[in-house]
């Protein structure tokens, strides 16, 4: 065979060569914008001899501060065709911590949605290498003190409408994006993708058996383009020439139902907490979710009766687990041929499971003695990956690449089974795990339980420093507005009890208004943490 580069202008190229008629539907902080691929393809271009302009070289890092929108898009292929490297800054990470990951990647050049500016100027007198901020308005630029600005229209506008040759010799292993992942304690972590991973995660997510991402599609991203590329999606949308609906800044609910409803989404992506605001609204038919064949749930566990819930819609959940470390995509839940034929009862539970290894990555579960697993769905392990767009190492940090990659395999920190069918259900972040008398508790089987309770809204469960057991877990319940007051914590109990073993149940069940979440969406466990540790010490 050849020896062929995996690019990413290879995706770029063919999208405009096949695909050029299809749209890209974008909200806007101003408004709205639809344009073809052929319109796309031409802007990239044009913002490609702006990076030129701007003095940018091969291999410097640029960064993007941005919601989901065309822009950005435009930026996620400019970047590394031009043969530099895409920077996502997560715009919900503390300040320090943006400055910290603009410092540490060297980011010379900065994107920033017009609404965003505040958070970039807040940080601005920290910020050591960047050398330009263009910020991407629909309109006149916001009034600003950074220096030297530039408005992303303007430059757009007096750039070369010439095609831009984007450079062939780039070896696939070139850096094309990265992305920092907060991590527990310390400063965030970042992780590298080169072309060749992003190209292979592409395909892998048009694979009929993982999220069959393919041209008849319209597909939507809830999840963030800021955090994981927006789980691969973009690349994998535009490599099959799917319409793309890009939803802008902080979507809600009702934005999400109706930009699903009026673009005919087939195919939206988000974490579980998305589509449980959304489920009141399409329970109650405000609005209609017909045309989804699928919602990618993933980055925290779909329940299963969040899973039951949407079936109840005619709205398929599709159960996905990945990391910032893995591009994401690592594990689909889809049901085997066979096992269409089983009860619903066996179906939803491998469901809820979060599925099979994707082809072309490999994995272990590996116990506190280092062996590996049974797969009998009891045995527990952390799950280890290696493969073509598994992370080798963070970004300029040795010491935390020894700890998470030992031995050529990434150390996922999930404690996982695996069934005999070989689809893996996490079972909990190790740290968030409850360590009981010795023996682990899973706060996820507890939180999917009770969550399945009818009054109940969400559910977080944590373990609680505990004077004799070392932790014992506190659940933290959202219920329902028509059910505030009306249930307490004997009737939680009473439901979990004959679900889970009895030294599971929660030694306390506290209702809150609402659970804290993280910077992406998820339940913020260390808040919890925090907040309660002294629940059983006085
Ligand atoms: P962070 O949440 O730390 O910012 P990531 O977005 O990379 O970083 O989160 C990855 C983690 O999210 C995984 O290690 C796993 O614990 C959790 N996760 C992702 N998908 C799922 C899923 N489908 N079910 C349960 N946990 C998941």
């Amino acid at each position: 065979m050849m020896r062929y580069n995996l690019l990413l202008k290879s995706v770029l190229e063919r999208a405009l060569k096949y695909y050029s008629r299809k749209a890209i539907y974008s909200r806007t902080f101003g408004g709205e914008k639809e344009y073809t691929y052929r319109d796309f393809y031409h802007r990239v271009c044009r913002l490609a001899w702006v990076l030129k302009e701007l003095g940018v070289k091969r291999g410097a890092r640029v960064g993007t501060f941005a919601w989901n929108n065309h822009r950005h898009l435009e930026l996620y292929f400019a970047v590394p065709c031009f043969g530099a490297v895409l920077h996502t800054i997560n715009i919900r990470l503390f300040p320090e911590q943006i400055a910290y990951i603009i410092n540490h990647a060297e980011d010379e050049v900065l994107f920033i949605d017009e609404d965003l500016v505040p958070l970039i100027e807040a940080v601005a007198d920290k910020l050591a290498t960047v050398r330009h901020y263009v910020i991407m308005a629909d309109g006149a630029l916001p009034p600003t003190n950074l220096k030297p600005v530039h408005s992303y229209e303007d430059l757009l506008s007096s750039a070369s409408s010439e095609t831009y040759e984007f450079p062939g010799d780039l070896d696939e292993y070139t850096p094309a994006a990265m992305c920092y992942t907060t991590a527990t304690t310390g400063n965030p972590k970042g992780v590298v993708y080169t072309h060749r991973a992003l190209v292979l995660h592409s395909m892998a997510a048009c694979m009929v058996d993982t999220l069959a991402v393919c041209e008849q599609d319209v597909i939507m991203p809830v999840v963030p383009m800021f955090h994981v590329n927006a789980w691969g999606l973009p690349f994998a949308a535009t490599m099959v020439g799917a319409t793309q609906v890009l939803p802008g800044p902080r979507p809600d609910p009702h934005l999400i139902c109706r930009l699903i409803q009026e673009r005919k989404v087939t195919l939206a992506a988000g974490v579980p907490t998305i589509w449980l605001g959304c489920l009141p609204l399409y329970e109650s038919g405000q609005y209609s979710g017909q045309s989804l064949r699928a919602v990618v749930v993933g980055g925290s566990a779909a329940s299963r009766s969040l899973i039951e819930a949407y079936d109840r819609l005619g709205i398929p959940i599709l159960h996905a687990y990945g990391m910032t470390e893995t591009t994401p995509l690592v594990l689909a839940s889809r049901l085997k041929s066979y096992m269409q034929e089983w009860d619903g009862e066996r179906k939803y539970a491998a469901r809820a499971r979060q599925g099979l290894l994707v082809p072309g990555l490999e994995m272990r579960v590996v116990n506190e003695r280092g062996e590996d697993v049974q797969w009998n769905g009891r045995e527990m392990g952390e799950l280890w990956l290696r493969g073509p767009w598994i992370a080798g190492e963070y970004y300029r940090d040795p010491e935390r690449t020894a700890e998470a990659f030992a031995g050529g395999w990434l150390r996922t920190g999930d404690i996982v089974t695996v069934d005999e069918e070989g689809y893996v259900a996490i079972v909990d972040r190790t740290k968030d795990l409850v360590k009981s008398g010795g023996e682990w508790i899973s706060s996820v089987d507890l939180e999917n339980t009770i969550m399945a309770h009818p009054a109940v809204q969400e559910a977080a469960v944590i373990g609680v420093p505990h004077p004799k057991w070392q932790e014992r877990p506190v659940a933290c319940v959202v219920l329902k507005p028509e059910f505030r007051g009306r249930v307490g914590k004997e009737e939680i109990l009473a439901f979990l009890s004959g679900k889970v073993a009895k030294w599971w149940l929660p030694d306390e069940v506290i209702f809150l208004e609402e659970i804290p979440k993280t910077s992406v969406g998820k339940f913020s466990k260390r808040v919890l943490r925090e907040r309660y540790a002294h629940l059983f010490s006085g």
